[in-house]
């Protein structure tokens, strides 16, 4: 859309799925990845052939410097940072007497860290009108099946911590939102995968979600539209946890 022409946004995790969708939504912006170079470059490329500017950046999110450093060369880049979305995750599934404490602790440090260390790092960057999104899932307000411990435990914090946020840059005009998607057909949840028509069978809707569902969101909470919509959460869904 053209409501978020000239703005400048940082979106973790921009090489695929959500986080790609939410990039090409029509703001400048700077997309990190841990991997997949390659798939980052064709989305930076695609976009700045829109006639936007576009970077990609190699971040891993679990190192707290290396997402700090991409903040600041993506502010040096722009001339300041206006939309930060928390989007980069990993989905560590499974019964607790399988999970280990490495993916426990991994879940942390990328679903509810580096969105810490990223809202810390953009801060010097972000003014007045500012807008942070996180990224989180449905699963951070229902368990409805065995395995998630680690998942939704990092969803919940990072909820919760954005809605604590919202307290603490109110008064710089900055707002702080969630938003909680369900089944989102992307390489961590393909719409055909074995599990999807599980997920699609506890939609109101029945459908399985689309990364464009999810962007449209955060599009609306990084727009004009929603300047008085701060420490609270959108369901992208389909109705699962109604
Ligand atoms: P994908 O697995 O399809 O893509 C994940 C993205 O995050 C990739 O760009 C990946 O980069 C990046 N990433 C992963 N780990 C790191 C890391 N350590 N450092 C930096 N970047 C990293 O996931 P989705 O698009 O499905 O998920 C995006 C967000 O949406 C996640 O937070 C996820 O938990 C959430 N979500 C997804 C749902 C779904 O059904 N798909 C449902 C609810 C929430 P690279 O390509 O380099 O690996």
């Amino acid at each position: 859309g053209t409501a978020l022409a000239g703005r400048r946004a940082f979106v973790t995790g921009g090489s695929r799925g959500i986080g790609a969708a939410v990039a090409r939504e029509g703001a400048d912006v700077a997309i990190t990845y841990a991997a997949a170079r390659d798939a980052a470059e064709g989305v930076a490329g695609e976009i700045e052939r829109l006639g936007r500017r576009a970077l990609a950046i190699a971040a891993d999110s679990r190192s707290a410097e290396a997402l700090a450093a991409a903040i600041d060369r993506a502010a040096g880049a722009f001339g300041g940072i206006d939309i930060l979305v928390n989007n980069a995750g990993i989905f560590a599934v499974g019964p607790v007497d399988a999970l280990a404490i490495d993916d426990f602790d991994a879940s942390l440090a990328i679903n509810l860290r580096a969105p810490f260390v990223a809202v810390k790092a953009v801060l010097p960057h972000m003014g007045e009108g500012g807008r942070i999104i996180g990224i989180g899932s449905n699963l951070a307000t229902q368990a409805p099946q065995p395995g998630l411990a680690a998942y939704a435990a990092s969803k919940a914090g990072l909820a919760m911590m954005n809605r604590a946020l919202a307290r603490d840059l109110g008064p710089r005009g900055i707002t702080v939102n969630t938003v909680h998607p369900g089944s989102t057909d992307t390489d961590m949840n393909p719409a055909d995968g074995d599990h999807a028509p599980a997920q699609v069978a506890r939609t109101a809707l029945g459908r399985f979600g689309r990364p464009a569902d999810v962007a449209a969101a955060v599009a609306y909470l990084a727009g004009p539209g929603a300047t008085a919509v701060t420490g609270t959460s959108i369901l992208v869904d389909n109705g699962a946890n109604a």
